[in-house]
């Protein structure tokens, strides 16, 4: 309840709160009229609403001090259930790198034994390749030349049939050691199984340099091995030799070529050593035709003779012919003889091949002195592995008898390269053919390495000054001097010379008044077969005229 009341304005607030005891008081003394005016009101309805309010605070603050609490401790039964898992967590990976550390171990174990050669504890074919591999990757950045080196033992299986494996196995062991030892620390040495080794060499400075470190190895593991189980064993290393990057952009393809280089040495006669060529490696094609095919491809009568005319410039008669192989295969058609006689020779198939030769050429013979050509000598060219072969000779007796051919009417043709090295079967297959008769020429001249001097030691009769020479005789004044110098010295030995790859009459010219004796080459005639060359030969005329 409220109300208000007018009193004289003479008393003080003592007297006031005194009369309203249980009301909530208000006086105010007005300054100018002596009345003071007091409001009162009840406290219960001053406090009312306030107690209603302060209800619904304590309501409240205890509802939220409840839900402060139960999230409390949800979240820190939450926590507690986290870090428990935490805890299995981390031991559950404590467990775990213990597990891998185990594995890792075991995976070591494992490693070593499949990269390792069991025998010689060099790096085997795996492991190789994933080293050589990662070092070439790098030599792409750094621009280094490398080497790959490929090893194939001789006679190798000889030992193993003769003296034992254990023996055989002995031999490898030491070979390979003085394999590592011969090589650098960081050069990778690898066993690829059986007599096979590899090296793969790197930051070479020079071709030289691998050309004298891969002698120097040949002559450490040509060394004899002593004392191999009692045993005083002999043996050498054909080595086939790829460069990086000129013979191939990664490891397969070096591992390819160095392993051809390495057959073409075996070919060469072993115990030496081969850089890769590219003419080692004509289509794969032919490649795998070749090999697979080549005994059918004798049999089946796949390849022809074709014959080039060589006339005689004082003359200008055809003096002789030159018998050129090719092959006309069923699907590729004609094949060149620069396409797979590197390869037959690599192969060791030059031998049956060569014999087909010397039989189709005095094949041919026989049948145009039957028919009545005016025939004249055919040479055939004989491969520097043919010439290695100690049936040669018979071979040529053999022909020359089975068709009655005077051996005036052959030649042979052979290269340098059959002159250099390891020439003692050579100059015994040469004396014998010369002693029946044949005249030999060398092929190719200028382009091997042996001079003309050197050619004394040989039964040889004629140079065939090579093409290369006389592409430019009449502009390259060095060509010019050397065709001049060789036709001198050559006649002064009492040799015939004979000029291959004439094809302008300007050249021809130009032989002539050096004093060459013959020439060859596409302005007189191409290689044709029998029958077309049988007609050019009755007519027997000059080639052509040289006004
Ligand atoms: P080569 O004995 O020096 O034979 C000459 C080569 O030069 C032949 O190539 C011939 O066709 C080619 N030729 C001739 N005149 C010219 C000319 O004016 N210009 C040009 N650019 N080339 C000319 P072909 O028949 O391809 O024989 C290449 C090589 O293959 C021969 O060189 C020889 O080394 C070898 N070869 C050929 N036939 C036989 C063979 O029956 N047995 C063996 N072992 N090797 C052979
Ligand atoms: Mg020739
Ligand atoms: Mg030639």
């Amino acid at each position: 309840m409220q109300g208000g009341v007018l009193l004289p304005n003479a008393g003080g607030p003592g007297v006031r709160a005194a009369a309203y005891p249980a009301q909530l008081v208000a006086e105010r003394m007005l300054a100018d009229i002596p009345i003071r005016i007091t409001v009162a009101q009840d406290p219960a309805v001053v406090l009312g609403k306030l107690d209603a309010q302060h209800q619904a605070y304590i309501v409240r603050s205890s509802a939220y001090t409840v839900l402060v609490v139960a999230i409390t401790l949800l979240v820190s039964a939450g926590l507690w259930h986290q870090q428990r898992l935490h805890r299995a967590v981390a031991r559950s990976e404590q467990e775990n790198r213990k597990l891998i550390g185990l594995l890792e171990q075991e995976k070591g174990r494992a490693i070593t034994l499949v990269s390792q050669d069991y025998l010689t504890g060099l790096a085997n074919r795996r492991m190789f390749k994933e080293l050589a591999s990662t070092e070439l990757k790098r030599a792409r950045r750094s621009r280094n030349l490398y080497a790959l080196l490929f090893f194939d033992l001789d006679r190798f299986k000889v030992v193993n049939d003769t003296l034992g494996h254990g023996v055989g196995d002995l031999l490898l062991k030491a070979v390979a050691s003085r394999l590592k030892g011969a090589l650098r620390e960081y050069d990778l040495v690898a066993r690829l199984g059986g007599d096979e080794f590899v090296a793969l060499l790197s930051e070479i400075p020079s071709e030289e340099f691998v050309s004298r470190l891969a002698g120097k190895l040949v002559a450490e593991l040509s060394a004899t091995y002593r004392d191999l189980d009692g045993y005083d064993v002999e043996t050498s290393p054909s080595v086939g030799i790829a460069l990086y990057p000129r013979d191939g952009q990664d490891l397969d393809e070096l591992l390819m070529h160095a392993d051809q280089a390495m057959y073409s040495a075996k070919a060469r006669g072993r115990g030496c050593f081969r850089f890769y060529h590219a003419s080692l490696n004509p289509s794969g094609v032919l490649h795998s035709e070749l090999s697979s095919r080549f005994r059918g491809a004798i049999q089946d009568d796949e390849f022809r003779l074709h014959f080039q005319p060589k006339v005689a410039l004082a003359t200008l008669q055809i003096v002789g012919l030159e018998a050129l192989i090719r092959w006309e295969h069923p699907e590729h058609g004609l094949i060149f003889p620069g396409d797979f006689i590197p390869l037959a020779e690599e192969q060791g198939f030059i031998v049956p091949l060569g014999r087909w030769i010397i039989d189709a050429v005095c094949r041919q013979l026989a049948q145009w002195r039957t028919a009545g050509v005016p025939v004249v000598p055919v040479a055939v060219n004989v491969s520097a592995r043919q010439l290695r072969d100690e049936q040669l000779a018979a071979e040529f007796t053999a022909a020359l008898e089975k068709y009655r051919i005077p051996p005036r009417l052959i030649e042979i043709e052979i290269t340098e390269s059959c002159l250099i090295e390891d020439t003692r079967l050579a100059k015994s297959n040469l004396d014998s053919l010369a002693a029946l008769g044949i005249r030999i020429a060398l092929d190719d001249f200028g382009t091997g390495f042996s001079g003309l001097s050197r050619l004394k030691e040989f039964p040889i009769h004629t140079v065939k000054i090579d093409r290369s020479f006389i592409r430019d005789i009449r502009n390259d004044t060095n060509d010019a001097v050397i065709v001049a110098a060789t036709i001198a010295l050559a006649h002064n030995l009492g040799l015939n010379v004979v000029a291959e790859g004439v094809e302008s009459k300007d050249q021809l010219v130009h032989l002539k008044a050096a004093g060459c004796d013959q020439v060859q080459g596409f302005y007189l005639h191409r290689p044709a077969d029998g029958d077309a060359v049988s007609t050019i030969l009755h007519k027997h005329l000059p080639a052509l005229q040289m006004s």
